[in-house]
């Protein structure tokens, strides 16, 4: 893919709420939950998979981060999954690797166990 094509690359400046040395955070557009929060590496990378091991050290750093940003602003925040679509089959959909951080609050779901095991519904719960 050419990176004028993609989404991610062209990132408006002011959507940026943080960054380091390999990496960029910025708000999920379509948020799962409040303060839904993507962490992205600044070069093109498909998937996690094409991380090296200084971005990936620059991804877990910002995630860290970005955690403890969130819980200061929000005390309902009890929680947090962190994920990353990799392939069209397994549900992404931009193809600039990105790690999903999303905040989680008591009651925000019914019965939340199982958290990321409900990538397939039904499986969820065990
Ligand atoms: P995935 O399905 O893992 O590829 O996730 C793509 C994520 O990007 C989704 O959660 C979308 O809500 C989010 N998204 C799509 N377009 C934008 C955008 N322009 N800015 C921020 N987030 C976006
Ligand atoms: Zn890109």
């Amino acid at each position: 893919m050419d990176i004028k094509d993609c989404i991610f690359c062209q990132l408006p400046k002011e959507r940026i709420i943080a960054e380091n040395e390999h990496c960029l955070a910025f708000h999920d557009l379509y948020p799962v939950t409040d303060k839904h929060t993507l962490i992205i590496p600044k070069a093109h990378r498909t998937d996690y998979f094409e991380l090296t091991p200084e971005e990936l050290d620059s991804v877990n750093d910002l995630i860290k981060q970005q955690k403890e940003k969130i819980l200061l602003e929000d005390k309902n925040v009890t929680g947090f999954n962190i994920g990353a679509n990799c392939g069209e089959d397994a549900g992404q959909t931009v193809f600039h690797c990105h790690i999903h951080l999303i905040p989680r609050r008591k009651g925000d779901m019914e019965n939340p166990k199982g958290g990321v095991r409900h990538v397939i519904p039904d499986k969820g719960h065990y």
